[in-house]
């Protein structure tokens, strides 16, 4: 038995869909509770397709070496080029990342046991997408809601993207019924100052009794 499970240490799910403010979310979070630990499913992604990551070596015998940039990371643009080409190929490759990014992530939840978190923040892009396995792990769902029209206008804004590059993301992505039957609590952060995000996460913490 790990040493979570020893511990028996309460997993929050956090997520949501594109600028739904997930990570504003877990920043006040972790600002707020010293005993809570996060675990960042996006950040683990991308950190085995970079430089050195531990996908490279099976990405460049599956792929090609085309896929492998001067750095030695994933070429983003030649992937997705290929995934337009081939759809296939996108299965292929989450093939690979999943069992990958499964091991990383029980990797990251027994260092940050070890270390003393008492509570662990799972932010999960993907969550509803991948619910079969992530509903099982995970001891309570946070979904991390507003309008479509606050997601275009943050994301626009962040990443200077267009309004129509925006809305293609969005319409690539689970629905918000669908995020909202795998909550177990809906945040629901449209036009909430800074101080009202934080006083419902301090809500939501005492919901959770953490
Ligand atoms: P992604 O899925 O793209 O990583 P996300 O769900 O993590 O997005 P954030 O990056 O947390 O979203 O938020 C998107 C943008 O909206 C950020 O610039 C963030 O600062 C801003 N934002 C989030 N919540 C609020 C809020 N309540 N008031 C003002 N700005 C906000």
């Amino acid at each position: 038995m790990s040493e979570a499970e020893k511990k028996r240490v309460f997993r929050l799910g956090l997520t949501g869909g594109i600028g739904s403010g997930k990570s504003a979310v877990a920043q006040v979070w972790l600002s707020q509770d010293p005993g809570i630990a996060l675990i960042d499913a996006d950040s683990i992604s991308r950190g085995l397709t970079a430089p050195g990551g531990a996908a490279m070596p099976e990405v460049a015998r599956l792929f090609g070496a085309s896929m492998v940039a001067a750095d030695g990371g994933l070429d983003r643009e030649a992937m997705r080029q290929a995934v337009f080409a081939e759809p296939e190929v996108r299965g292929q490759l989450e093939a690979l990342l999943h069992p990958l990014i499964g091991q990383a992530i029980q990797a990251q939840v027994e260092d940050k046991v070890r270390q003393g978190a008492q509570r662990l923040l799972f932010d999960i892009p993907l969550l509803v997408e991948g619910k079969a396995r992530w509903l099982t792990q995970l001891d309570a769902v946070v979904v991390v809601d507003c309008q479509p029209e606050t997601q275009i206008q943050r994301v626009m804004q962040r990443n200077g993207l267009s309004r129509q590059a925006v809305e293609s993301i969005l319409v690539a992505q689970a629905s918000r019924s669908q995020r909202r039957a795998c909550a177990d609590v809906v945040l629901y952060n449209d036009q909430l100052s800074w101080a009202e995000l934080t006083q419902q996460i301090s809500d939501l913490a005492a919901h959770f009794r953490l």
